[in-house]
């Protein structure tokens, strides 16, 4: 009997392996509805409109949008009257500790990229999301910022321990990604130019040259992962966009030759306008008189950069730039009321936060928009952001991979 439904088991098993074999995935086990936004306005961000919907979620994933009502059981927010948007997803930030990315879910994001922090710290969080010990955001990890001088990053990992202070020979290169993809790194972080942030450095300086961005480049694009490459000067941005770099960050200085070829190349721009606004104001990420007087005229040159991309056809995508400390005033947010403000329309802006940035990330089949399939990243708005954009930063909760991860509603006053 026992050896009888051993043969039974083998029999279906390669049943089963027959059907693989010819091209039939297995039927997935119908997915539970765990929690619904009923009666809210929900965006379809692609095609910039609203509809009343309902939104089913289980398993982390949206599983309907529509008038369908959720089954007993399920988890209920009602959101009449408010506003459902995909989360954002930040490209450019440097949170490292678990405040910090906390910060930035209650702000409304559910993804973030890392322009890379220390010692895997990006990675070891995204691990812990992707592993279900936190809802999110879920993070793509950059690792060990691929710089002339990696300075302590050279402790982050064994293998890099006899790497040269002064990185410039184009193996040397190579082998800095290379351990970052064995890290588990989703993105490679290089810089054209020296910083902006820092009294002593000159942002418009170049850094690498073309042939030493095109090692990483290569190097990076071979194992699947994007680069981003910091520059605020035109030429070290110029030669990072031949170099074939998926987006330059910044990119204060940028010529109209220059934008124009990253229009032709698809290179994306990710200015972080909203730091640069806090380096020119009191209190913030950065508070320095030097950085101030920088900022005077950075500010300036940086809008206009925005207003030239959006004018040539580059996409501008947003990005914080900060680690989500507690004096950090740079969100998500904020970045795309500042879009708005440099004349793009509130949808167009809305994109440049959500599913612009999944495409960017290469994470558009997973995240970035309210469809079927694609994980429940999720923000609710008390007011329409289409008609009052400032509305963006009123988050009053947010689902992260299909979990209530902020809720702030319904404002009830506690006795
Ligand atoms: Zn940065």
């Amino acid at each position: 009997m026992r050896a009888n439904r051993i043969a039974t088991r083998i029999a279906t098993m390669t049943l089963a392996g027959a059907v693989a074999l010819a091209g039939f995935a297995a039927p997935a086990a119908p997915q539970e509805v765990e929690l619904a936004l009923v009666g809210g306005s929900v965006l379809d961000v692609n095609g910039g409109t609203l509809a009343e919907a309902n939104v089913l979620v289980g398993g982390g994933r949206i599983l309907a949008v529509g008038p369908d009502s959720p089954p007993d059981g399920a988890e209920v927010l009602d959101v009449a009257g408010k506003f459902v948007l995909p989360g954002f997803l930040d490209a450019h930030t440097h949170a490292d500790e678990l405040s910090q990315v906390r910060r930035a879910l209650e702000s409304g994001v559910t993804t973030l990229r890392s322009a890379s922090v220390g010692s895997y710290r990006d990675v070891a969080i995204g691990r812990m999301v992707a592993n279900g010990h936190l809802a999110g955001p879920d993070y793509l990890g950059a690792g060990i910022f691929v710089t002339p001088n990696i300075g302590e990053g050279r402790l982050a990992s064994e293998s890099l321990f006899g790497a040269a202070s002064d990185l410039a020979s184009e193996a040397d290169l190579r082998m800095l990604v290379r351990v970052n993809a064995e890290n588990g790194v989703r993105v490679i972080k290089t810089r054209a130019t020296e910083r902006a942030g820092l009294p002593d450095t000159d942002p418009r300086k170049q850094v690498f040259s073309e042939a030493q961005l095109r090692a990483i480049v290569e190097e990076a694009e071979a194992l699947g992962l994007p680069v981003l490459c910091h520059a605020h000067g035109d030429e070290g941005a110029r030669a990072a966009v031949l170099a074939g770099v998926a987006s330059i960050e910044h990119g204060t200085f940028l010529t109209r030759e220059t934008l124009e070829l990253m229009a032709e190349r698809g290179a994306a721009l990710v200015p972080t306008y909203t730091t640069l606004v806090d380096l020119d104001e009191p209190g913030g990420d950065y508070d320095h008189p030097v950085l101030t007087l920088r900022a005077d005229f950075m500010v300036p040159r940086m809008a206009e950069t925005i207003r030239m991309a959006r004018e040539i056809g580059v996409r501008v995508i947003a990005g914080s730039d900060t680690h989500y400390g507690p004096e950090s005033v740079s969100r998500i947010g904020v970045e795309v009321v500042n879009f708005v403000k440099l004349g793009y329309s509130p949808i167009e802006a809305i994109r440049s936060g959500t599913i612009y940035t999944a495409e960017l990330l290469r994470v558009a089949d997973e995240t970035g928009s309210i469809e079927v399939g694609k994980e429940a990243d999720l923000m609710v708005l008390a007011e329409n952001p289409l008609e009052h954009i400032a509305a963006i930063q009123d988050v009053v909760a947010v689902v992260s991979n299909g979990i209530l991860a902020v809720n702030r509603l319904p404002f009830e006053i506690p006795e």
